[in-house]
């Protein structure tokens, strides 16, 4: 990457990221007037917008365009140097077919391990390691959502003070569960995403259900035999060597059910076998190879493959040297850099795993008949990228270099994988975060340009801006400030560690990010391929 150091905020300023690209984006934060002259002699022949790409030599029509030494598009006229380079300039190239991929031809990338870094997490009886000590309270179906509501509120400020070890009470309140074709063969994705939420490391292990009693999502069709480890001497001594412990379930449509205050009751009861366990619960120092932490972009600009992404990157690779796992994700973020990722993949299964993903995502979009294209906001092009193209390849920096370790359908629980893993999701940032709650994620790392306050009431979301004026603006909701990279006033590396560290400490509780401070949530939103009835 090749930027002049910020010798005042005024000075015309632009990033150019790999020697043969043919175009650099602006930094300056109210982008730059026709006429500027950079000190390298380059004019602008027209106004560029911050985070907006000028040419930096003549681009003939018909010619790649080059960022990231990739082509993101190809020059639909002329375009002279230091013309701004918009969408409406470019031709986005083709999808890369999914046949005569590279296929693990890297050689595997040999970090060296990264030892003595630890967490204090809660350790679950099934080996999993929590970040918070969360009561989740599950729900079969939409119908009970306004009921599990009230009753969280009430447990929270009735049982919670008698509990002072608990962090809080979730309610896992979705719009599935009735109304919906729960035989189609996709109805698997959002079935086992909840499954598998519902076990997730941040809640210990207990899984109480709030069922309404007549919908399709039955509980024990959600959490069947076996899906719930037998995880202590209670579950045995309740039921018996060799048998299963009995799903802890509230039906709303239950004879024993007198009005609404009656369902309450019935909650907070059941709500305090299980807040009495969790409360006994302390954190105890763990190895930083037991996090698991997800990483995701949302609202994205064109410095997001410039700073914030490649500091996640640098982290990410940390992360992997230290043991842990680290979940990406974004089908339509990486389907154009499939041919870096089956190359990086340890081996040939992790490959085809891969390539297995992408055609199932391409059919989705198919049967609606739009490509990986439709995924670019409005936001996205105001913030300076084009298309898809150029978004994505900004967006795998996050992955790092470490080979694929392993590779998740959309709601798959992790199964023993550690390392760097393709956790399969769609972009959208809530059903992105859900899915990697399933995944089991512990702890949420988000990269914004544009902004937004993103926050999952699960697991901790650190939010990584990338550019030093939205982290200006946004003081109180962005954790770390990326945008530093792009003024020279700090390292891709330096910033890459400050996050490294920072994780160590929320995982530990010692510090809170700001979605947690203001209790920001955003709504848990499942993967439906399926159709609704
Ligand atoms: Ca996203």
């Amino acid at each position: 990457m090749s930027s002049h150091p910020l010798a005042s905020p005024e000075e015309p300023f632009y990033i150019k990221i790999h020697p043969q690209d043919n175009v650099a984006i602006v930094v300056n934060t109210h982008g730059l007037p026709a006429g500027t002259r950079f000190p390298c002699g380059l004019v602008l022949t027209e106004s560029v917008p911050q985070g907006h790409k000028v040419a930096l030599v003549a681009i003939a029509a018909g010619q790649p365009v080059l960022r990231y030494q990739a082509i993101i598009g190809y020059a639909l006229r002329d375009i002279p140097a230091g013309g701004w380079v918009h969408e409406r300039l470019l031709k986005m190239p083709d999808a890369r077919g999914l046949d005569d991929l590279p296929i693990a031809t890297r050689e595997p990338t040999m970090l060296p391990p990264l030892e003595g870094y630890t967490f204090e997490g809660y350790r679950n009886p099934d080996g999993s390691v929590g970040t918070r000590n969360l009561l989740a309270i599950t729900t079969t179906v939409q119908c009970v959502a306004g009921v599990v509501d009230v009753a969280v509120k009430r447990i929270r400020e009735e049982l919670l003070p008698k509990y002072p070890h608990v962090d809080d009470v979730v309610g896992l309140e979705h719009s599935y569960g009735c109304g919906v074709a729960i035989e189609a063969p996709d109805a698997i994705v959002p079935i086992r995403t909840l499954r598998n939420i519902s076990l997730n490391p941040n809640f210990g292990g207990e899984v109480l259900v709030v069922s309404l009693g007549c919908e399709k999502l039955q509980p024990q069709r959600l959490l069947p035999p076996g899906a719930i480890p037998i995880i202590d001497e209670r579950s045995v001594a309740d039921v018996g060597e060799n048998a299963e412990p009995p799903l802890d379930v509230v039906c709303l449509q239950d004879d024993h059910h007198v009005g609404f205050q009656s369902m309450i009751a019935s909650i907070m009861a059941r709500a305090e076998s299980h807040l009495e366990r969790l409360n006994a619960r302390r954190r105890e120092t763990c190895p930083a190879s037991e996090l698991v932490i997800g990483v995701q972009c949302g609202g994205s600009d064109a410095f997001s493959g410039v700073t914030a992404n490649p500091a996640v990157g640098f982290c990410t690779d940390l992360l992997v040297r230290a043991g842990a796992t680290v979940l990406f994700s974004e089908v339509t973020e990486v389907r154009d850099g499939i041919d870096q990722l089956t190359a990086r993949a340890a081996n040939a299964e992790v490959a085809g795993a891969l390539i297995r993903e992408m055609a199932w995502y391409d059919a989705y979009l198919d049967r609606s008949r739009v490509d990986r294209s439709a995924n670019t906001t409005p936001g996205n092009k105001q913030g300076g990228l084009s298309n898809i193209v150029e978004k994505a390849i900004g967006s795998i920096i996050k992955s790092g270099t470490a080979s694929i370790a392993g590779v998740l359908s959309p709601g798959e629980r992790l199964n023993g994988q550690k390392g760097l893993v393709f956790a399969a999701t769609p972009a959208s940032d809530f059903i992105c975060g859900a899915l990697q709650l399933a995944a089991g994620m512990t702890l949420h790392v988000f990269t914004t340009g544009r902004g937004t306050p993103y926050g999952l009431a699960a697991a901790p979301v650190i939010k990584v801006a990338t550019r030093s004026d939205l982290a200006r603006r946004w003081h109180d909701l962005m954790d770390i400030n990326a945008g530093r990279i792009a003024t020279g006033e700090a390292t891709i590396e330096e910033v890459g560690w400050e996050l490294f560290r920072r994780l160590l400490e929320v995982a530990s509780g010692r510090q809170k990010t700001w979605a947690e401070h203001w209790k920001l949530h955003n709504a848990l939103v499942l993967f439906n391929p399926a159709p609704v009835t």
